[in-house]
């Protein structure tokens, strides 16, 4: 038998398969074991909608692993951190020196009626989430026949999920309790851009507006009464993290697996001195760092390197401190990146573009000389500059226009 170090992630979805691919990068040595609940190698969950329309075949959005071994269709049913042992549904036990938690997040599903079986056991025939290529595969399958499609939720999924369902062909309608679309990371102004952009696609948007229930005749009905009409309909209501092997495991859960900056996890109920547990760690959308549960692809890369360069030995030291918020939607004609604080306030400065006859609107936020917030709107020419200049987080040139690039109608409001 083998007498390297094991490490075992439990999950073999983005954050493990990133926190495999660098730990081998930077030279780690121990034998690492991907045990993930879904039939296939991890892939690019970002680009899901990319598939839906047939952008991209399954195969093209699988993600390098390094020499990390692969366990698909291996759950994780319980762990036993004293023997640092874990269990899989099939009843067999396996061993490790350190175990990376990195199970994800499931689909909130709304309090709507009528959204699941008669039975209670699972969605209604026609009702789908999104979140893995199965579900991807079956949404597909209901699309080709579906005349009307109604997503409930206008966040980033929700748009992506709209914009790819109206490419294969059915209306689409976007129903958003939110006062506009993605308020997490948009302005009202840039909101208002992308819905008009949608609508350019054939996605009408309700805003305001909640579903509450899916009626025997196939409608979904929302708060004010008004009722849609539709042939299939997605669900697109945020993440919870699926925490429930950490918490019944004995791991100290908030919203999320509490980590530290080291990303370590602790006991709920007897933590060590420094709080946190030897040999346990938790990355990505199951994790809940400072207080935060980021529920993106960029946080949970950050920490994956973060625990990557500590366990490999690359620097043992390394510390996650927190993202910025960063998200960008990459669906089809709809592109969009919002960095940072994207509302202004009286302490900041903004500098504006918006040019109706390309649909594009982008947005600088300011503090004192400091770059701390960016939104770029159907125009990512400048994306990569901002980035940086958000990263390099010192005092800007003179002259920041060239961050959005040299378009038409400018508004500059405070001291630009
Ligand atoms: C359609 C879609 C579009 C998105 N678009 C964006 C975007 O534009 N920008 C962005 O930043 N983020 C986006 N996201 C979010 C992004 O995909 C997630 O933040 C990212 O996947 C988190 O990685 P993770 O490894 O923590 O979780 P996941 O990628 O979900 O991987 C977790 C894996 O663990 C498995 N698992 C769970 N429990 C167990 C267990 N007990 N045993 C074994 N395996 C288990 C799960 O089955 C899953 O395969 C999008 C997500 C979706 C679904």
């Amino acid at each position: 038998m083998s007498s390297r170090r094991r490490i075992a992630v439990v999950g073999a979805g983005m954050a493990a398969a990133r926190f495999a691919e660098r730990y081998f990068a930077l030279g780690g040595r121990a034998r690492v074991t991907l045990y993930g609940s879904e039939p296939r190698a991890p892939y690019n969950r970002v680009l899901l909608a990319d598939v839906l329309t047939g952008r991209y075949d399954a195969e093209a959005i699988t993600l390098p692993v390094g020499d990390a071994e692969l366990r698909p269709g291996a759950e994780v049913v319980a762990l036993d951190l004293g023997a640092r042992l874990l269990t899989l549904a099939d009843g067999g036990t396996e061993a490790y020196d350190e175990l990376v938690l990195a199970t994800g997040a499931n689909p909130v599903l709304p309090p709507v009626r009528g959204l699941r079986r008669a039975d209670g056991r699972g969605l209604r025939e026609g009702v789908h989430a999104l979140r893995t290529l199965a579900d991807c595969a079956r949404l597909a399958e209901d699309a080709m026949d579906a005349k009307r499609a109604v997503v409930i939720g206008g966040g980033v999924l929700g748009v992506s999920a709209a914009r790819a369902l109206a490419a294969l062909g059915p209306q689409v309608e976007i129903v958003h309790q939110g006062p506009h679309l993605i308020e997490r990371q948009l302005d009202e102004e840039a909101a208002a851009a992308l819905r008009d952009a949608l609508r350019t696609l054939g996605v009408e948007v309700y805003l305001g507006n909640r579903a509450r229930a899916l009626t025997e005749a196939g409608e979904v009905e929302l708060a004010d009464g008004y009722r849609l009409s539709t042939d299939l309909t997605v669900l697109a209501c945020g993440v919870r993290p699926r925490t429930a092997l950490a918490h019944a495991a004995g791991l100290a859960v908030g919203r999320g697996v509490l980590v530290d900056d080291s990303l370590a996890a602790s006991v709920s109920d007897a933590p060590l001195p420094d709080g946190s547990v030897p040999h346990v760690f938790a990355i990505g959308d199951c994790t809940e760092h400072a207080g935060v549960v980021h529920g993106l692809a960029g946080p949970a890369w950050e920490q994956a390197d973060v625990l990557a360069a500590r366990l490999s030995g690359a620097d043992p030291e390394a510390r996650y401190t927190g993202s910025r918020p960063l998200a960008r939607l990459s669906a089809g004609p709809i592109e969009y990146a919002a960095y940072g604080e994207v509302h202004a306030d009286a302490g900041t400065d903004v500098l504006q573009l918006t040019d109706a006859t390309r649909g594009s609107y982008k947005k600088l936020v300011l503090r004192g000389e400091r770059l701390v917030g960016a939104i770029l709107l159907g125009d990512l020419a400048t994306v990569g500059d901002l980035a940086r200049a958000l990263e390099r987080d010192a005092a800007l040139p003179e002259q920041p226009l060239h961050l959005l690039t040299q378009h038409l109608f400018t508004t500059t409001h405070g001291a630009l």
